[in-house]
Parts: structure tokens; C-alpha cells; sequence
């Protein structure tokens, strides 16, 4: 089996796996916020997870709040930012993930002004366009909420500069970084950023782990009340077992970071070839910088979901981003977004894999996907 739908959810890493079996049998289990004994071995193995985090990410532990994962940490920022000012417009981009979106409505519910920034053909942000919304609004601007890389196509945005921008116009930025970490070189100080978030499933982790990165920690409000647990900035008590996951899988990344390059050197090889097989297919944000493991292609005329459900009988598992209504795929609101016409956004499926060795995988799904597409482009064709 291939399992190719890593930014859709990574399995646990096999440190991950293997510290899990033991403290599953071993223990200890208990309450980290409690005075004894057991309780104060917990905090003390999270305290050194919070260190490990602080440091693969470039932050300072008190900059580190554990929580659920990335979409309770978007909210929990939107809410933070937004209760906090008396400026009412939210700058997001075109491009972003439904849990941005939707706290993003929410706020614009609640009497926000919400502007929505362009990217080019690529799938980048405008920065031009960004610059003129900030400078159009300069006297109103709440939060600007833009992601560091995209989980459809892996396109990498130009956080820093966007950060830059930020700071000039002087309004709060959040970069929504659940794709970013992990499977590319991520700094929270270099970044610029005022907050990010970090999903514990994306990178090899317990599912419901996550943190968020804060830059000034007093600028953060609880969302979750509780008994003051995460420096009074997050209630409830804490999931030590996804934090140590987290901590292990975090660690794991920083250890395997040369991957990186190999693993981009083995996607290049991947759609070279191909392109060699189809000279008309489309390999989406071909020309922008993009995560090492993640190939957004479409064979024009051709349905992704034809297409994923054949290298499903195969034993390869990858996911379309095109959603269905009345029984027709539909392009997908980022692939609108950059301007991909439906004959490639229906047709899109999205291999994304591990930073380890890929080669192999690579080779299989090439044939495999060859055959299918030969064997599709016979049969029918939508255009
Ligand atoms: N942001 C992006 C870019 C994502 O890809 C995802 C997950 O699909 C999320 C946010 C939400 O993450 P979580 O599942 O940790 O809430």
C-alpha cells in the first residue's frame, strides 16, 4: 500500500509509534497539574516537550501554548486578536483553509470588514494587491490571517515579506503554518509572524495535539477558561500524551531535515517524467516554490475522482480536491482562485507522501498512473 495523502493526515512516525507502545504499558498517568509525585513527573516530561517544541520551531517556551491542534488555534487567535481592538477589517487571502475562512465569516458576521487578497496564477499572494489593501484600510486594519503554505497545491507563500508589510502597517499577523511544519524549514523568530499554529496529526503526531506560537503571549486571551492551565491561556487539562507525541515528532523532522532536499529532488524526477508520458498534463504551481512532498496534477478532461478511485484498486491512496455537487466535481475555491479552469480542477488528484526515502513510491505511482490515464483518456472524457 502507498499512502499518499500526507498533508490530509500523517500516521505516526514510527518514534511516535514506538514511545507510545511503552508508555502505554508503562505509564505514568495522571493529572500534571497535580502536587504529587506522579503529577509532577508529568509536568516535568512536558515542560522538556515544551523545550524540544520551542526549539525545532525557532520560539522561546513561553511562547508555546498546547492545545487540540490547528483549527481550535485559529479560532483561539481570531478570538484573541479580534476581542482585543476597536479596528474592524480582517485581511485574509483567496487561498485559505476552511478553518481560516470560516472564523474569518464568523467575525464578518459580528460587523468585521472582511478583504479577501488575490494570488497570482501560481497560487502566491499578490503582495502588490496586499499592500494596496493594507494601505487602503491603513487606519482600520484588525489582523491579516495568511497561510504559509497551501495543503491543496504546497505552494509556499512569501510569509516573510508579508510579515514585513505587516509590521509597516502595523497590524497583527497570523500565518495559518499546519502545512509549513514539518515538511520544510520553519522558524517562528525569523518568520516575522505573531502567531502561528501547529496541528500534531500533520507532522507524525497524536491526532488532537497541537500548539500555538505566540509572539508577545500577553497580547493572548483564553478562548477555553478552565483552571488557568497553559499559563492562564488555555483551560483544561493538558493532553501530556499528545504533547510528548508531538515533542517526539518535532524532533524527529529536525533530525531528518536534509530529507528535504531529497525528497524535492524526487518529486522534480516524479512530474518530469511525468510530463515526459503526458506532455498536455498539468502539474499545478509547477513554477512556484512548493512543499518537497506535494504534487497537485491533473490530465486535462480527465475526472480526479476517476482517477483516485483506480489508484485506490491499486493500493495507492490519494485525495481529489475538487468537491461534488449534483454528481458533477467541482473546481476547488483555491483552484478558482488561481484561475484553473474545470477541465484541470475537476480533474486534480493530490499525491502528497513523507519526507523519507520517496523513490520507490514514486516509480510505482508513476506506472500506475500512466496506465490509468492511458486507459481513461480511451474511454472517456468530460471536455
Ligand atoms: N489549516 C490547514 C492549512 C490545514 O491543512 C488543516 C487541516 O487540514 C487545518 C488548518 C486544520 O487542522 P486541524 O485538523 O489540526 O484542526
Amino acid at each position: 500500500m502507498i499512502y499518499a495523502d500526507f498533508n490530509g493526515t500523517a500516521p505516526l512516525c514510527s518514534d511516535v509509534k514506538q514511545h507510545l507502545i511503552d508508555r502505554l504499558q508503562n505509564g505514568p498517568f495522571g493529572n500534571p497539574n497535580a502536587i504529587h509525585s506522579v503529577g509532577t513527573k508529568i509536568m516535568s516530561a512536558m515542560t522538556k516537550c515544551r523545550k524540544v517544541c520551542s526549539s525545532v520551531l525557532g520560539a522561546k517556551t513561553n511562547q508555546i501554548i498546547f492545545n487540540s491542534g490547528a483549527s481550535e488555534g485559529i479560532s483561539h487567535i481570531f478570538f484573541s486578536v479580534l476581542e482585543q481592538t476597536d479596528k474592524r477589517t480582517i485581511v485574509i487571502s483567496s487561498i485559505e483553509h476552511s478553518a481560516v475562512i470560516n472564523c474569518a465569516k464568523y467575525w464578518e458576521s459580528k460587523g468585521f470588514n472582511l478583504i479577501i487578497t488575490p494570488v497570482s496564477n501560481d497560487g502566491i499572494v499578490d503582495l502588490n494587491a496586499l499592500e494596496n489593501n493594507l494601505q487602503h484600510h491603513s487606519h482600520d486594519l484588525a489582523l491579516v490571517s495568511i497561510m504559509a503554505a497551501n495543503n491543496e497545491t504546497g505552494v509556499i507563500q512569501p510569509y516573510q515579506a508579508i510579515a514585513k508589510l505587516c509590521q509597516r502597517f502595523q497590524v497583527p499577523y497570523f500565518s495559518d503554518t499546519t502545512q509549513i511544519v514539518g515538511k520544510d524549514e520553519f522558524h517562528f523568530e525569523h518568520s516575522g509572524m505573531d502567531y502561528a499554529v501547529v496541528s500534531g496529526h500533520k507532522v507524525g503526531a497524536l491526532i488532537g495535539s497541537g500548539l500555538i506560537l505566540v509572539k508577545e503571549p500577553r497580547t493572548l486571551i483564553p478562548h477555553i477558561f478552565g483552571g488557568g492551565q497553559e499559563f492562564s491561556k488555555r483551560g483544561g487539562t493538558q493532553n501530556y500524551i499528545g504533547i510528548e507525541t508531538l515533542a517526539i515528532a518535532l524532533n524527529d523532522f529536525e533530525t531528518h531535515k536534509t530529507q528535504i532536499e531529497i525528497a524535492k529532488k524526487a518529486r522534480l524526477q516524479f512530474e518530469h517524467n511525468l510530463k515526459k508520458n503526458f506532455p498536455h498534463i498539468v502539474i499545478v504551481g509547477e513554477n512556484a516554490p512548493r512543499l518537497a512532498t506535494t504534487t497537485l496534477v491533473a490530465l486535462p478532461g480527465i475526472h480526479g475522482q476517476a482517477v483516485q478511485i483506480e489508484l485506490e484498486s491499486e493500493n495507492i491512496f490519494v485525495t481529489t480536491s475538487s468537491a461534488c455537487s449534483d454528481n458533477e466535481p467541482t473546481t476547488s475555491k483555491v483552484l478558482k482562485a488561481m484561475n484553473v479552469g474545470d477541465s484541470v480542477g475537476r480533474g486534480v488528484v493530490r499525491i502528497s507522501l513523507c519526507l523519507h526515502d520517496n523513490s520507490e513510491n514514486y516509480q510505482r505511482i508513476l506506472t500506475v498512473l500512466t496506465n490509468i490515464y492511458q486507459k481513461l483518456s480511451k474511454i472517456e472524457s468530460f471536455v
